[in-house]
């Protein structure tokens, strides 16, 4: 059980204003797991005054000084790595192996990139007379969701650090042991007083307070797209920059010329890892019409290989995060098979034997149509819907016939996928199963979302460009 009841405000561990707490369920065996407090405005106000107090002096420090930082950070995370990828097995439910292998690895892997780039990152440049100068944004709100918790939490403090700024942190009240351990993390790091600040609390109450504080500079959120358009609501009247990864339902298109075992078991595989709690899941799988009979076979088989169990153990999928999100996905299979789409493996209940915990059937439909709810919805859960097209024009049209543009992938021949690839309205194209690039932009187009975090992207983000005129003499730029 673990009482995770402090807040971490300017450098020390302190207690919410007022006694408010919640319970965390371990969604393995719906048992609660430990308890975080909830804050208020008031809690926010401090952490904000705090990185207030503090940007003064951290926007000043060297860069010599900030890789030495996130040096220790890492260091220290090494020595909580078992931790932290436990944590993340008991709030969300992440399988072991991809809690150690992806969860927990993907913290250390954004610290490190932001040093990479740090490292030779220019602040400044001549342009004839005029220097260009990148200074901190300053104060940084941070509201994270709970289906890759540290992740997200350090794709956003890793590039904020690297750049100067100061922050306040909100992590998801779901899954918030991570965050709880991250902030650990960064007291043992000797990261600044005030520099990082960590608040827990409800997404109307302190996500709202930071959205909102006069003392933040920018948000930046991740999470549905929902909670991203009340953020944007809430920072206007501030004028705040907000950075936005939201909501997707990226399109995976099945070129003719693909190797078809590999693309629609992997594309199968894609879709189940992480419970189909990510993002940026190739959820929509588009194929040829004319063979669709033999996608259905590869696809079931794959959905059927999908192990589902206790997430401490070796199975490949662990149960979803909570009731709500059970509940949700349940509906959307119910709605799968009534608006008429083929239910080629899983469907409604959950796996044989699992009947404690949030559990659901690895679900593959076929014969899906645009029009459907599970070709419209992010359902965030195991569940691939896969369409039929005709021609390659086709093929490219569905794949763009929704609100979001978070990711695509494609599968063929490299020359062809490569055309295909190029022709997508998306943040991020992965052509033939390519690997993570952690240099690489991740962000959405449409309402997917605004900007973009990892690598030297995720600086932009973070830094305000400054033109002084007349910086060098004349003579300097003839
Ligand atoms: P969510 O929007 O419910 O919650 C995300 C965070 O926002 C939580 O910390 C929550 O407390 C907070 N929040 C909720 N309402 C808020 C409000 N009115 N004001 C301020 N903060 C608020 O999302 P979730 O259920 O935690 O996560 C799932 C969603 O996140 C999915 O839609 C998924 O696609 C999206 N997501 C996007 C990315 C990306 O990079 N694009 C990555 C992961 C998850």
């Amino acid at each position: 059980m673990r009482d995770y009841l402090k807040f971490y405000i300017d450098g020390q561990w302190v207690d919410p204003v007022e006694p408010k707490t919640l319970d965390v369920i371990n969604p393995a065996n719906e048992g609660v797991a430990g308890r975080i407090s909830l804050g208020s405005a008031v809690d926010v106000d401090r952490a904000a005054q705090a990185a207030r107090r503090a940007f003064a002096s951290f926007s000043q420090t060297s860069v010599k000084d900030r890789l030495d930082l996130l040096g220790a950070v890492v260091a220290e995370y090494q020595k909580r790595y078992n931790d932290m990828a436990a944590a993340i097995t008991e709030e969300m439910g992440a399988p072991a192996y991809l809690a150690n292998q992806a969860q927990a690895a993907l913290g250390i892997a954004h610290l490190q990139t932001a040093m990479a780039v740090l490292k030779d990152y220019k602040f400044e440049e001549l342009r004839g007379t005029t220097l260009l100068v990148k200074d901190p944004i300053g104060v940084c709100g941070f509201i994270t969701p709970w289906n890759w918790p540290v992740n997200q939490i350090a794709t956003k403090v890793a590039p904020a650090l690297a750049t100067g700024c100061t922050m306040v942190l909100k992590p998801s009240e779901v899954a918030p042991f991570s965050g709880y351990i991250w902030s650990e993390i960064m007291h043992a790091a000797g990261v600044p007083a005030g520099v990082y600040n960590m608040v827990n609390g409800d997404g109307p109450t302190v996500g709202a307070a930071i959205s909102s504080h006069p003392q933040i500079d920018m948000v930046s959120f991740t999470g549905s797209t929902r909670a991203g358009i009340e953020v944007a609501r809430n920072a206007a009247p501030t004028v705040k920059r907000v950075h936005q990864e939201l909501g997707g339902k990226s399109p995976n298109i099945v070129l003719d010329d693909a190797d078809f075992n590999a693309a629609i078991a992997g594309g199968v595989k894609s879709v189940m890892m992480n419970s189909g709690q990510s993002c940026n899941a190739p959820t929509r799988m588009l194929v040829p019409a004319g063979r669709m009979a033999q996608v259905k076979e590869i696809a079931k088989a794959a959905a059927e290989a999908t192990t589902v169990g206790d997430p401490t153990g070796n199975s490949a999928m662990g149960p979803v995060v909570s009731e709500v999100q059970f509940n949700k996905i349940q509906t959307l299979i119910q709605k799968g098979i009534d608006e008429g789409a083929t239910l080629v493996a899983g469907g409604v209940g959950r796996p044989d034997g699992l009947e404690k915990g949030y559990y659901v059937k690895p679900t593959v439909f076929a014969d899906v149509t645009s029009e459907m709810s599970i070709s419209k919805e992010e359902i965030f859960g195991p569940v691939l819907a896969i369409l039929g097209y005709q021609s390659e024009e086709e093929a490219i049209a569905v794949a763009h016939d929704t609100e979001y543009g978070l990711a695509a992938y494609v599968q063929g021949e490299p020359e062809h996928a490569r055309r295909v690839a190029k022709s997508m309205r998306a943040g991020q194209v992965n052509i033939n199963g390519a690997g993570i690039d952690f240099m690489a932009p991740f962000g959405g187009y449409k309402q997917s979302g605004n900007g973009r975090e990892w690598g030297d992207h995720a600086f932009g983000e973070f830094l305000e460009t400054k033109a002084v005129l007349g910086f060098a003499p004349k003579e300097a730029a003839e």
